[in-house]
């Protein structure tokens, strides 16, 4: 059906940071399937662990024990607050899972009748019907209303505007079931969370026992330079979603959560092909490779790199670039409102530089590149993007 704005391109093959297409021309990928690809393309590890799991067994369904379902599980409880996982196939499923919780929680938990959950404007948790209606922005609900009932929204990072909305939805008792956040907006700008915000915010929550879910789909496994994004926030979150990075280019997504906020019982939730061995294999391989190959430093240190490369663009550039946010390798180079080009028309030119960026929103590039990218694959980033730079002039 019609619902992509797709780039003039078709992509037949890649390897590590790069992609080529149909004609052979060669691209650098900053765009790695939207923040899918945690190892770059084709990787070695991955081409063997799946090969190996398509020959053992694909998929079996949640009615039997899935040993790779419980290997990455157990992972990521050992990584993590979290005691326990349900598994899903993106990141829309898994925000429909912490929803679910969050409101049985608060049903159970706070004895709450109709229970809210509040989240931030400008976020994005997801297209499926519960999922974009807690997206705080309007134009993803427009042509679908009536968004599902229970959501409302409230500046990110602003602890006033916060607390002024749970009062009112509190003033005669227990409302809010949980507050739904990203720790760092990515689909709405990349806006990164600050930490005084989130680290009050917390102690609110947990003066209430209003749960604190975070949006990792984005963020989580790795990205940030941290394997969480709440690591740097210096918070806990109460449950948390996954999904982008999780299966370094396969479908599958999750909800991780504390045991005190796990009300889920046999019956409440499940998932066809939720947690399958040929998705779990995927996850466990990157899990276990960003341990192997010390990646979190490496995040860490390229992002650093790209940052400051980014920072030198916008001394270059100051009719068009006003700044640069964003944490390991999911950098955000703000454009001038009045530059007069978009994001999306700049990631467009840049396929010329043969280079693959993305938009978040109107006014922001995007480079969310493999966690593998090289020093010098950063350079070859920076100088394809100056040169595309160069040419709007
Ligand atoms: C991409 C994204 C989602 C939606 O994930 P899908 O797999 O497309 O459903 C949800 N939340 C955040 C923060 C995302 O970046």
């Amino acid at each position: 059906m019609n619902t992509y704005n797709r780039f003039p391109l078709t992509l037949m093959r890649g390897q590590g940071c790069w992609v080529w297409d149909d004609h052979g021309h060669r691209y650098l990928d900053a765009v790695a399937g939207i923040a899918t690809d945690t190892l770059g393309h084709s990787d070695r590890a991955l081409r063997r662990s799946l090969s190996r799991q398509l020959r053992r067994l694909q998929h079996v369904s949640n009615l039997y024990r899935i040993p790779e379902q419980e290997a990455l599980a157990t992972w990521l409880v050992q990584h993590s607050c979290a005691d326990s996982v349900f598994f899903c196939n993106s990141g829309a499923e898994a925000n429909e899972a912490a929803i679910k919780l969050a409101r049985k929680h608060g049903h159970l938990k706070r004895s709450i009748d109709r229970p809210r959950i509040l989240t931030a404007s400008a976020s994005f948790h997801g297209r499926t019907l519960a999922a974009v209606s807690a997206t705080g922005q309007p134009r993803y609900h427009q042509s679908f209303e009536p968004i599902v009932e229970g959501f409302d929204y409230f500046p990110y990072n602003d602890i006033h505007a916060f607390e002024s909305l749970l009062v009112r939805h509190e003033a005669n008792g227990p409302a809010v079931a949980a507050v739904l956040l990203e720790p760092l907006q990515g689909e709405g700008g990349v806006h990164p969370g600050d930490a005084g915000f989130f680290q009050r915010l917390r102690s609110i929550c947990s003066e209430r026992n209003i749960l604190l879910i975070l949006d990792e789909v984005q963020v989580g496994m790795g990205r940030s330079g941290q394997l969480w994004g709440f690591e740097r926030l210096g918070i806990e979150p109460d449950a948390f979603t996954l999904a982008k990075g999780l299966g370094g280019g396969h479908a599958i997504g999750a909800l991780l959560v504390n045991a005190r906020a796990d009300v889920f019982e046999p019956g409440d939730h499940a998932s066809t092909f939720g947690g399958n061995p040929f998705a779990c294999t995927a996850g466990l391989t990157v899990a276990r490779e960003i341990e192997r190959r010390g990646l979190l430093r490496h995040v860490e240190e390229r992002g650093q790199q790209l940052q400051q490369g980014l920072q030198e663009l916008v001394a270059r550039y100051p009719k068009v670039l006003t700044g640069v946010r964003g944490w390991g390798l999911l950098q955000g180079l703000v454009l001038d409102q009045d530059c007069g080009v978009t994001a999306p028309q700049l990631a467009k030119a840049a396929l010329e530089q043969r280079l693959l960026v993305v938009a978040a929103g109107a006014m922001v590039l995007r480079m969310v590149p493999p966690l593998v990218i090289s020093a010098n694959e950063v350079r070859q980033l920076l100088r394809r993007l100056d040169a595309t730079l160069a040419g709007l002039a």
